[in-house]
């Protein structure tokens, strides 16, 4: 099937060798209005959240009842810009203390929080959130973090894979929500990287980012049991990703963490045949190279994500971005069937082939440190 390239963004692009700069104060969400559920505030975490929306003066608004409404607007765009400039503070429902398997990333997902501020025109989360997109941070973190012990030893990824059986049971934090890119107005990724620190068993807390605020977490006891791993793109990619920090930033981050002991990881994702891709991607695997040279017992991981949409993810994308210029064309891919039943469009097999060599390649020259988790 022929393979329609992207267009060549503007400004052109250009692939600079990593040099280490100078760190710039990581930009932080500033939410527009913060809503606080009455039932948030039984929670000593849901009190802690409001203090800091206090303390950093915004516009707080406590609600009378603990549904969020008034949220939809006959305008889809404002109502997208709304909920996106909009932080919840709200309880999570007692589904969310079911776990899901969350193949091949980890054994389980938990949810700190659900929505992002951020603006990627891939954003993965299209698919699985309904309505407005309005952030909403758990308030009952003491019940999310506790319920985790149930399932110690279960699992069917890494708890099953005798490649990834040391890295212990996994709990994968960033399905429905970029934790660090809220962190600062709630202190939850905190509390669970605390939380896997002190538990004193083969566990691991995952979670990926595209932000790169670290500094908070680099002091905290976390055992490294906590892998942090920065989801980044070819540079070519950067229009696509609105609101989130640079990839310099990332990966400076990266280093710090690594630094800090974490175990750190790269989220290549998702992968796009932007205009000379090989090249694009293999001068990214460069810069992260360069920005972990040197970093004593490096724990490293990488995680190839080539890009996929659904009929459901494709809508929600249109509605929010109508001028992308996102190859979302069923007719340049390949139509699949999920384990569920649901169609996917995934990249034609000999591009799919071809990008997998390529990246494979470029890891093992420039970044041998890397583990490779799975492609898909
Ligand atoms: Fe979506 Fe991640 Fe971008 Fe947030 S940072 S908008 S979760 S892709």
């Amino acid at each position: 099937m022929p393979v329609t390239p992207l267009p060549t963004p503007s400004p052109p692009t250009s692939f600079p060798i990593y040099a280490p700069s100078p760190a710039r104060p990581a930009r932080l969400w500033r939410p527009k209005r913060v809503l606080v559920t009455p039932a948030s505030l039984e929670h000593a975490h849901g009190r802690a959240m409001l203090a800091r929306a206090e303390g950093l003066g915004l516009h707080v608004e406590r609600l009378a009842a603990n549904r969020l409404s008034g949220l939809r607007d006959a305008d889809p765009r404002r109502a997208y810009a709304e909920a996106k400039a909009t932080l919840a503070l709200v309880v999570a429902p007692p589904t969310k203390l079911r776990l899901q398997p969350i193949p091949p990333s980890a054994d389980w997902r938990f949810d700190l929080a659900e929505g992002c501020p951020a603006h990627c025109q891939y954003c993965y989360l299209a698919g699985s959130l309904s309505g407005p997109p309005v952030t909403r941070a758990y308030a009952n973190l003491d019940a999310i973090l506790s319920n985790l012990g149930a399932y110690l030893g279960q699992g069917a990824v890494t708890s099953a894979q005798a490649p990834r059986a040391h890295e212990g049971t996994t709990f994968e934090a960033s399905c429905y929500t970029d934790p660090l890119g809220i962190e600062h107005l709630t202190g939850s990724l905190s509390a669970a990287i605390r939380h896997f620190g002190a538990w004193k068993a083969p566990v691991q807390l995952r979670f990926t980012t595209k932000f790169a605020a670290v500094e908070p977490l680099l002091d905290l006891d976390h055992g490294r049991r906590t892998r942090i791993r920065f989801s980044v793109n070819a540079r070519a990619a950067a229009r696509y990703e609105g609101g989130t920090a640079s990839l310099d930033a990332r990966l400076r981050a990266m280093r710090a963490a690594a630094e800090a002991g974490y175990p750190v990881g790269l989220t290549i994702a998702p992968i796009l045949p932007v205009p000379d891709w090989a090249a694009g991607y293999a001068a990214l695997i460069r810069e992260a190279a360069a920005a972990l040279a040197g970093v004593p017992d490096l724990d490293l991981t990488a995680e190839l994500i080539t890009h996929r949409f659904t009929p459901g993810s494709k809508q929600v994308l249109e509605g929010w971005y109508p001028g992308s210029d996102l190859p979302l064309d069923e007719a340049a891919r390949s139509r699949k069937l999920t384990k569920f039943g649901s169609v996917k469009y995934v990249f034609p097999k000999d591009l799919m082939q071809a990008m997998r060599e390529s990246l494979f390649a470029s890891l093992a020259r420039d970044l041998p440190a890397a583990r490779i988790l799975y492609w898909t």
